[in-house]
């Protein structure tokens, strides 16, 4: 579903990616494992046409995305969720659901907000309180109701439970595992290593700009020099 290959991105002259590859397949949970600042934000946005590569190829589902336009990347089937939410502060929980609402690949059973509301009931009593009044989890749960309802083929999350409670954070990776039973691929940053582990069928460790391994929830868990090594567990 999406490839990437020998991806590179720079800041200016300071390069950020060396040699991305990886890919994910319908229907998949994967994630992007490392720490912080080794280029795991980098990869999204590179994907998402927010940063533009200097090098290699980005395809989903056989198009290139390398040179469009992020709304055209979003409309080719990719939602994201961005690290720190970046709910639209003066919109109503409502409005910033229906905001970006669309159904470009003609999916049959789309997402409405009936449909996020029933996954986050805790939405439903504050549809019209403003996006910057609402909790962290809160907002966590709009963006990820907000990325859904761009209906995507391809859900990314930057940071899913960064600052987040345990119960809520629970909660969220509740609402993933519930998402990924509609069939939804789902490519996943986030610190929490245990919960990744239960979720993700394949994880992708990014060291300084490069993808370092990749490899099942089970052959991670054996893999004692990779934990130490790249995730310092
Ligand atoms: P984190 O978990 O801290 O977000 P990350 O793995 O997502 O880390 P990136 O945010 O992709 O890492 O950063 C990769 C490298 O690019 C880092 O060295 C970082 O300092 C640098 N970098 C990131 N954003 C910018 C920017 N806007 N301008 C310049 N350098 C940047």
């Amino acid at each position: 579903m999406l490839s990437i290959k020998q991806l590179r991105a720079h800041y200016g002259t300071s390069q950020a990616l060396f040699d991305i590859n990886l890919s994910i397949e319908a229907g998949q949970v994967a994630t992007l494992l490392g720490r912080n600042g080794m280029g795991k934000t980098t990869t999204i946005h590179s994907v998402m046409g927010i940063v533009k590569p200097t090098g290699g190829t980005v395809t989903f589902e056989g198009v290139s995305l390398v040179g469009l336009p992020s709304f055209k990347i979003a409309n080719l089937g990719i939602g994201l969720v961005p690290e720190g939410r970046q709910i639209f502060p003066n919109l109503t929980v409502r409005e910033n659901l229906v905001a970006t609402a669309s159904n470009h690949l003609g999916l049959d059973q789309p997402w409405s907000s009936e449909r996020i509301l029933a996954m986050f009931p805790e939405l439903a009593t504050r549809l019209s309180s403003m996006g910057n009044l609402l909790s962290g989890g809160e907002q966590q749960m709009l963006a990820i109701g907000r990325a859904l309802m761009t209906n995507p083929r391809l859900l990314i999350l930057d940071e899913a439970t960064e600052g987040l409670a345990p119960l809520v954070r629970k909660r969220i990776w509740e609402a993933l595992d519930n998402i990924r039973q509609t069939g939804l691929s789902i490519l996943v940053v986030d610190k929490n290593l245990k919960d990744l582990m239960r979720l993700a069928d394949k994880h992708h460790i990014v060291q300084r700009g490069e993808v370092v391994w990749s490899g099942s929830s089970a052959a991670l868990a054996a893999d004692r020099d990779a934990l130490s090594n790249y995730l310092g567990v």
